[in-house]
């Protein structure tokens, strides 16, 4: 008998399309959400004692990349994009079952809503469950990894004055902290590494109800251009 299993809620996140998220958790604290539970884990008894912890465990589907037939290699974005390992090497999202893992920041509890930060999952993002941090047991102080052994570095940003303006604008309009949302996302250099990038060539991405778009005066320098609303 095949197993299932059934999203215990839905994640509505900063984070409108793939383009720009962190490639983990944590690295950008300003990227807020709210994970809203549904029945019958809406009804707060399922939170129950929760309030005690400071990071949970988000288990999830990657839903916008579920394939009907896995790989066994993948090439992940970190490594250039031009180097295959196994897909159990890696965190990438094309994987069996489609199941993400990431620890976050339980900065708020409501009956049936939580409100998390230094997300990495996209908006409406399906949720399988949901565990309390341990630290002692979750925090290994002697692992390594040696296919990612530190956070990516980060790059420069830089505004026009215009920009930073139009960020300030929206920011207090969402009451968010749009500014730090931005400068965190895009100091992780969300181009794919294999993409030399062209002073002349515009990006963008959906952050909340917002359009930013920047580009690249050199190769590891952003300039914002412009925050719109959408
Ligand atoms: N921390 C998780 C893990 O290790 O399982 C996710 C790591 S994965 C490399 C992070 C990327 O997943 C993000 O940069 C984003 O582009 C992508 N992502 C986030 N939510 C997603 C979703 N619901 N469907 C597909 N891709 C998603």
């Amino acid at each position: 008998m095949p197993y299932s299993v059934s999203p215990i809620g839905f994640l509505r996140s900063c984070f409108k399309e793939k383009f720009a998220i962190p490639r983990q958790p944590q690295l950008a604290p300003a990227a807020r959400g709210v994970l809203e539970l549904v029945a019958p884990f809406d009804q707060g008894e399922a939170l129950d004692g929760l309030e005690q912890v400071s990071h949970v465990w988000l288990l999830f589907l990657f839903h916008q990349t579920l394939v009907a037939k896995p790989r066994l290699k993948v090439r992940p974005p970190r490594l250039g994009g031009n180097k295959s390992l196994g897909v159990f090497a890696t965190r990438a999202t094309h994987r069996p079952n489609g199941i993400g893992q990431s620890v976050v920041k339980l900065d708020k509890i409501e009956a049936g809503r939580l409100w998390l930060s230094g997300i990495d999952l996209l908006d409406g993002t399906p949720v399988l469950d949901i565990k309390p941090y341990v630290p002692y047991a979750d925090c290994v102080a002697t692992a390594h990894n040696h296919i990612a052994a530190s956070a990516p570095a980060l790059i420069a940003v830089d505004w026009l004055d215009t920009a930073l303006l139009q960020a300030r604008a929206q920011g207090l309009r969402l009451q968010e902290p749009l500014i730090e949302l931005i400068e965190q996302c895009l100091a992780q250099d969300p181009r794919p590494a294999y993409q030399l990038p062209q002073p002349e060539r515009r990006y963008g991405t959906r952050l909340w109800d917002v359009e930013v778009r920047w580009h690249y005066p050199e190769p590891s320098r952003i300039c914002v251009l412009e925050v719109l609303l959408a």
